[in-house]
């Protein structure tokens, strides 16, 4: 069953946003009537964050000693909102758990590929380790060899972990029961993390946060840092 509301005033904006999938995804609609005098790219933006979520459900565990979490469920929604449809389609629910195993765990998919965890961390960590080939800790606002900053240890997580994380959902072989060739592995989910990244970074993003925007934008001066 499809979920709509005001669908009209929708595809009036933007048809991309005819219904995607059948019932994967809510359509709220908050009664603000489409105007032409609104601007329409910010207000498809802005709806597009509103109006068309995927059904995700979030838990959260608490931690033991002195680990947390370091990203929110605001974090993950605003990083869905910014994805095609399509691309967070398969996701159901993100689970924020204390499962890193001495940080030797990030974040894991769940044997029905639709559900991300994402491990509590350490307060103080450097995730250099972590990176693959061709990335670098300043591309996460970090140095190498030194203790990561909160940000960057936030970036990190949303913005390479959990992409990494949601492309293992991807369907790349659906007519194989077969799970490592059914679904994206760590070859295609770390390309889907990389390019993803650089898309969504590659053009300033209007946010508070500045975890949702490349380390450069701060240097520009595009943004400032919160602590
Ligand atoms: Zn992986």
């Amino acid at each position: 069953m499809k979920r709509w509301a005001c669908a009209r005033q929708i595809c009036v904006a933007d048809r991309r946003f005819a219904a995607p999938g059948g019932d994967r995804f809510w359509l709220i609609v908050f009664g603000s009537p489409f105007s032409p005098a609104v601007d329409e790219l910010g207000f498809v933006r802005r709806f597009r964050t509103l109006l068309i979520m995927p059904r995700v459900s979030f838990s959260s565990s608490t931690p033991g000693c002195d680990r947390r979490h370091w990203l929110r469920e605001d974090d993950i929604r605003v990083v869905l909102s910014r994805l095609p449809p399509d691309a967070c389609a398969r996701l159901r629910a993100v689970h924020f758990n204390d499962q890193s195993r001495g940080a030797r765990t990030l974040g894991y998919v769940n044997m029905g590929h639709r559900e991300i965890a994402i491990c509590a961390l350490p307060p103080r960590i450097s995730l250099s380790r972590f990176l693959v080939r061709g990335q670098s800790p300043a591309a996460f606002g970090a140095q190498r060899g030194a203790q990561w900053p909160a940000l960057a240890v936030r970036r990190f997580m949303l913005y390479d972990v959990f992409l990494h994380e949601l492309s293992h959902l991807q369907l790349v072989n659906p007519r194989t029961n077969d799970p490592r060739r059914r679904f994206a592995m760590e070859r295609l989910a770390q390309e889907f993390a990389d390019s993803w990244r650089r898309a969504l970074w590659a053009e300033h993003f209007q946010h508070p946060d500045p975890v949702h925007n490349s380390p450069s934008d701060e240097c520009a001066g595009k943004i400032q840092p919160i602590a």
